[in-house]
């Protein structure tokens, strides 16, 4: 039996997608047809699909805003779970509620809108995530941050289910975040989170989201599709100055073109693939190695058949 027709014995049939294209599932825009998607809204559908996928051997991989990801041109071979949503309906994974200086949100609840509830309940801590794309389970992944601060900092605890079946709570300080990047389970899949905040007046969060987004605005290319920084930033420098240091600002393959407004950026002027993408970081790379003698590290995601 296909994958779709296992599939669509257990959960609704408007939750799955047949040869979807992934270029409209990232900020990008690149990357051909999985074959097939998975949109759940609750954790149980979840559970009943991750392990019909684990028992089954179906490749499976999971997929938040699609902000820090880059599809093959040739798309994924498998089952591709979008978890995001947009009306805070209780009971799905995108639920959020607060209590005292704790909010708890679903996976697929995005920051932005995780920030600005904080805001206005005069909670601070979150006024980082006001600019960074993402949803809670893609950006716990990847430890998201900015402004000095990360996810990592703030969460109390994390809540995920594993493939077998099993739905585990891990504290924060089990959960091994550093630089970008979090010790989680590669199998594990987070269906949500609780954030520890601290009480402020909401004037004075809101005062810092709007410094944030100011910053962003002036020094990021936000209007153009990008998958955000391409390259981490190594210790004690910036990413983005070592690859103005060593020209590559305007370097274009195809469609894909390092902006000429911060260095770290990859944009798509439209028409780009994911070969084209793939081919200007590894020419950075190179160029910037040369100049340098930094080896630069991918910050963004490439997913690939048979990996999560
Ligand atoms: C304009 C722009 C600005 C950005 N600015 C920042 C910034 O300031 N700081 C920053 O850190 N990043 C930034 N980013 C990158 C990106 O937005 C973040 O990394 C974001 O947190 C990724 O979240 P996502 O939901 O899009 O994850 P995705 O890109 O969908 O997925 C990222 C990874 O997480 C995994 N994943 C997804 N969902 C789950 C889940 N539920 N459970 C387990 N694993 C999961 C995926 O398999 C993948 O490996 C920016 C991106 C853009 C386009």
């Amino acid at each position: 039996m296909e994958t779709f027709e296992i599939l669509s014995g257990l959960v609704p049939a408007q939750r799955l997608r047949r040869d979807e294209a992934l270029d409209r599932h990232t900020t990008y825009r690149v990357g051909g047809p999985a074959d097939v998607m998975f949109l759940p809204e609750t954790r149980s559908e979840l559970l009943a699909v991750v392990t019909a996928a684990h028992v089954r051997q179906i490749p499976w991989l999971v997929l938040g805003n699609g902000s820090n990801v880059l599809f093959a041109d040739e798309g994924f071979r498998g089952l591709v779970i979008k978890i995001r949503g947009s009306i805070p309906a209780e009971g799905t994974l995108w639920h959020l509620r607060q209590e005292g200086e704790f909010i708890w949100a679903g996976a697929g609840v995005s920051l932005p809108r995780l920030a600005r509830s904080a805001a206005a309940t005069g909670l601070s801590g979150l006024e980082f995530c006001t600019g960074i794309p993402g949803v809670i389970g893609g950006s716990i992944r990847s430890n998201a941050g900015a402004h000095g601060s990360d996810l990592g900092a703030v969460l109390e605890s994390v809540e995920m289910i594993l493939p077998h079946g099993d739905v585990v709570t891990i504290r924060a300080s089990e959960a091994g975040f550093s630089y970008r990047k979090s010790g989680i389970d590669p199998d594990g899949i987070v269906t949500g989170a609780v954030f520890r905040l601290t009480p402020d007046e909401p004037e004075n969060v809101y005062e810092r989201i709007r410094v944030f987004t100011e910053y962003r605005k002036r020094t990021q290319p936000s209007s153009d599709q990008s998958a955000g920084c391409m390259f981490k930033n190594p210790a004690g420098d910036k990413a983005g100055r070592l690859i103005d240091a060593a020209g590559c600002k305007g370097l274009q393959v195809g469609g894909s073109r390092v902006s000429d407004v911060h260095g770290n950026f990859v944009v798509n002027q439209g028409g780009a693939t994911a070969s084209d993408a793939l081919r200007l970081i590894e020419a950075v790379r190179e160029r910037v190695f040369e100049r340098t003698g930094v080896a630069l590290e991918l910050e963004v995601r490439v997913m690939k058949s048979g990996v999560v």
